[in-house]
């Protein structure tokens, strides 16, 4: 696809990418999948994300926050959902209501899913524990008291415990492992007080792929659902992922000049020689990374061209030599690396962060074009 006539910036979603890479992770995995489309799918559109995924296999989605679980809801989505990070003195019972489940990870929070219940219609809940990252989940020392009470309370019918969880670190594939085991202590706790948690997951998209002992009841995929690769050293393509965005801007001015041009503020960039400068209308307040300023590319007419000078908030400028350019010509600041243009892993490298953070700041001024 290119870019729609009259448009002058515009992120292109894949539909077809986001339900191909869940059916390539079912395959792989052989276990549920849980969609993560917290932060807006990523930047992608968490409604439109959440149905390609549950089009493409997937049976239950993953956010954050309450609120974007309520979202999902009133636009339709029946399939199961979890939210897991909660504001402290949680008021549960819009999230009860909707059929929401619920992350706990620990007792004032367990007290606030029970309390949202309203006659029959109680609370589900995923108990979370810690096993090693450091965040939220419940904290090693609390577990006993935590899935005593919870085991207590579904056995009175004011609760129902679905599932047990944490989340890995990736920080080496030995502490992964260590955490698996600290989570399988967990589970065995879990049975000893009576507890049956059916869905059992840990993994995020890192070690649904890299760590097959860790897939568990279901894997939780978030980047891998966009066609990332949470790997330094894997691409999309080497794991057999396609990515959904692609970033796309016409050229708004083109100049031709002369050797000893300053470029954008500061003038960190000056042509070193004759050479044609190409206006493309993105900039950090459309979540380019300033810090990409003077390294990223784009591709326009076939050629690679660099970022010259600073990124702006709404504008930067790149330089395209002797090659041909007018206004109105198509950018891909990124997309499929297997089509030949710059990937999000590409502007990662240039801005010194992580694919997830490119493509999940792409800002709200720039329209989303589902395709597929
Ligand atoms: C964001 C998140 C995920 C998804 O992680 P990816 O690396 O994007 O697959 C999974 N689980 C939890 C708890 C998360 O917060």
């Amino acid at each position: 696809m290119s870019l729609r006539a009259g448009t002058m910036r515009e992120a292109e979603i894949d539909l077809d990418a986001i339900a191909d890479n869940v059916r390539h992770i079912r395959r792989l995995t052989g276990v549920e999948v849980m969609a993560v489309v917290k932060a807006d799918g990523y930047g992608h559109g968490a409604l439109r994300a959440a149905v390609a995924a549950l089009h493409g296999g997937a049976t239950r989605l993953g956010v954050a926050d309450v609120g974007e679980a309520l979202a999902l809801r009133r636009a339709g989505v029946s399939a199961p959902v979890l939210a897991w990070l909660h504001p402290p003195h949680p008021d549960f019972a819009e999230a009860v209501a909707a059929d929401v489940a619920l992350g706990i990870s620990g007792s004032a929070q367990l007290d606030a899913a029970v309390a949202a219940g309203r006659g029959d219609r109680v609370a589900t809940v995923h108990l979370k524990v810690d096993t090693g990252l450091s965040r939220n989940g419940a904290p090693r020392d609390e577990w006993r008291r935590l899935f005593a009470e919870a085991a207590r309370l579904e056995r009175i019918g004011r609760l129902r415990v679905e599932g047990l969880f944490s989340h890995l670190s990736n920080a080496s594939e030995a502490d992964d492992r260590a955490a698996l085991a600290v989570f399988d202590e967990a589970t065995a706790l879990a049975a000893s007080v009576g507890l049956r948690p059916r869905v059992r997951h840990l993994a995020a998209t890192h070690a649904a792929i890299a760590l097959p002992e860790a897939r568990l009841d279901c894997v939780r995929i978030g980047i891998g659902l966009y066609g990332l690769s949470p790997f330094a050293d894997r691409t999309s393509a080497d794991l057999g992922l396609r990515p959904a965005m692609t970033l796309r801007a016409a050229v708004a001015a083109v100049r031709r000049v002369p050797a000893g041009t300053g470029v954008s503020y500061g003038y960190d960039f000056r042509a070193e020689r004759d050479t044609t400068l190409a206006l493309v209308p993105l900039g950090y307040a459309d979540g380019v990374p300033r810090q990409a300023s003077g390294a990223g590319t784009v591709r326009i007419n076939g050629v690679r061209a660099r970022v010259a000078g600073r990124i702006a908030m709404d504008q930067f400028v790149v330089d395209m030599g002797d090659h041909d350019v007018s206004v109105g010509d198509e950018v891909v600041v990124f997309g499929d690396p297997t089509l030949g243009v710059p990937s999000a892993s590409d502007w990662a490298d240039a801005a010194g962060t992580i694919n997830y953070e490119i493509v999940t700041r792409i800002g709200a001024r720039v329209p989303r074009r589902q395709v597929g």
